[in-house]
């Protein structure tokens, strides 16, 4: 079977859920037993994600293979539970560089270099690239049709459609149904604007995903259907709902996989989604035991900047019949006058990753507190070195420090490592994606995992310098987890206390709904 594409775009405004329903359509596909990729083409012209601010971009989400990308592949690797890798992330910036390699390399054999034929063409080619080998692949544009930046990637999937055949590829476009309060209103004007746009740039949508907050009437459904002549029954409202992990099974029951599943010829079985209506249940449960963890944040205005750490803890919570209550705590406002009264109540503390020195005290302060007070901790990447530090100055150590934050401290109890101390470039340089760890076999992390041999994701330039090891060991704090070939330190953990384990990865990036990562249900079992 050749690989069939769809391609999922917005209209109207962006972040109504393009990524989550993209997602959902994959989680259907895969369902229905097909083996499916999934790809989000960024129209700015970064080269990858990992220089983007997380205030103003949300996360940053790497994949095993080391790229830096943006949060939705986050959405698209816990909605189809796969791994996806470098080729499932294309930014503009990095098509460019590209055309412009290339250019100077001579392979345009003296051709005038345009946007199309040969940015498109690049496009195209990072698409099929992507989808080689898989049954579906998914693809879905960034920002909204129309856009200036993202009409070189809505003619390179136009003029894909025309080389694959049609047959072979199908159009998603999500589209959002604002509300009048004064007239009691669903609007449908700027929808139909919306398909119009697309269908001027010469696609034709086969499916309209209508996002609102509020039921849409009928009337309203086949009015955008004549419009935008997408049969009504493809016409599917989508409104807002109470977790996005119901998207699936509410796709399903409105009829797309069904849409889909006929016009790619594919079998008519019926999906098993038994999974996802069972995690619906956990998630929306109104009989668990709400558990109280403090995530002690940076940035505090952006729902999306912790959206993996966030997920991983309330799937914890979920496995264990729990539900999480996540307080943001302003790192930057904790010292140790006021830890007692802001942490009052807190059955669990999470310190996630983070760059630069703000707010980087009061995170110590919180490792502090965790380890002095007995409270379950988990250190995430900076959260671990923030609980080395902690632990190296109860012993005495007042300045220890990492160089990052203090370049001349006495005790850079975390460093660079010598490769990284002669860097001059930021963009792609940290020590990222997937590395080995050895566990100590009778660890709370090995007996959590089931293994002492794992692998999991990173993104960090710093390290903790193993001569303080004895130091935090005579205060109770072990490594019990290392790279076998460079015996880096990765997990720390101390035994006597009732959870305090952080590890130099991060193991958000490989939880999932239905399968938590080991260390944040580890966490919520010691709660
Ligand atoms: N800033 C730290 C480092 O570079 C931690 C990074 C992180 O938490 N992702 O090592």
């Amino acid at each position: 079977m050749s690989t069939k594409y769809i391609f999922v775009t917005g209209g109207v405004l962006s972040g109504v859920g393009k990524g989550i329903t993209a997602a959902s359509i994959g989680a259907l596909l895969k369902a229905r037993g097909y083996k499916v990729n999934i790809q989000k083409c960024d129209p700015y012209f970064n080269f990858d994600a990992g220089t983007l601010n997380p205030a103003e971009h949300g996360e940053v989400f790497v994949t095993k293979d080391g790229a830096e990308t943006d949060l939705d592949l986050g959405h698209y690797e816990r909605f189809l539970d796969i791994e996806l890798t470098q080729s499932s992330s294309t930014m503009s910036g990095r098509i460019f560089r590209q055309v412009i390699e290339d250019e100077r390399a001579g392979k345009y054999l003296g051709k005038t270099v345009q946007i199309i034929p040969h940015v498109t063409n690049a496009m195209q080619e990072a698409i099929a690239e992507a989808g080689r080998g898989f049954d579906v692949h998914i693809v879905e544009v960034g920002g909204t049709v129309g856009d200036y930046e993202s009409t070189a990637f809505i003619e390179a999937i136009r003029q894909f459609r025309h080389h694959v055949g049609a047959k072979n590829t199908l159009s998603v476009h999500v589209v959002f149904l604002p509300y009048l309060t004064a007239s009691a209103e669903v609007k449908s004007k700027p929808a139909q604007n919306a398909v119009r746009d697309l269908r001027e740039a010469g696609i034709q949508p086969d499916i309209l995903i209508a996002r609102t907050d509020h039921a849409i009437p009928e009337g309203v459904l086949s009015k955008l259907s004549l419009f935008s002549d997408v049969a009504r029954e493809a016409v599917i409202p989508l409104a807002t709902v109470k977790t996005v992990y119901s998207v699936p099974s509410l796709l399903e029951s409105a009829g797309v996989g069904k849409i889909i599943a006929e016009h790619f010829g594919f079998n008519k079985k019926k999906p098993n989604l038994k999974n996802w209506q069972d995690l619906e249940r956990r998630v929306l449960s109104k009989d668990y035991k709400t558990v109280k963890i403090g995530l002690i944040a940076k940035y505090l205005d952006h729902q999306d900047t912790y959206a993996s750490v966030i997920e991983a803890i309330k799937a914890a919570c979920w496995s264990e019949d729990k539900k999480a209550e996540i307080k943001w705590i302003d790192a930057e406002a904790l010292t140790f006058k006021n830890v007692a009264s802001k942490l009052k109540g807190l059955e669990g503390i999470v310190v996630p990753g983070g760059f630069g020195s703000r707010g980087v005290e009061g995170k110590i302060v919180a490792a502090t507190y965790a380890y002095k007070r007995d409270i379950p901790y988990l250190g995430l990447c900076l959260g671990m070195q923030v609980a080395c530090i902690a632990v190296a100055r109860i012993a005495g150590l007042h300045d220890a420090n990492s160089t990052e934050f203090d370049p001349k401290t006495a005790h850079p109890v975390i460093g660079l490592m010598d490769d990284q101390k002669t860097l001059t470039v930021i963009g792609g340089t940290m020590r990222l994606g997937n590395y080995e760890c050895l566990l100590e076999k009778k660890s709370k992390a090995a007996k959590l995992y089931g293994t002492t041999k794992i692998e999991e994701r990173h993104r960090h330039r710093f390290e903790f310098s193993n001569e303080y090891e004895d130091i935090m060991e005579a205060q109770g704090l072990f490594i019990v987890g290392r790279n076998p070939l460079t015996g880096l330190a990765e997990v720390v953990e101390a035994p006597a206390k009732k959870y305090f384990l952080a590890s130099q990865y991060h193991p958000e990036f490989t939880s999932r709904p239905m399968r938590p990562n080991p260390l944040f249900l580890g966490l919520i079992q010691s709660i």
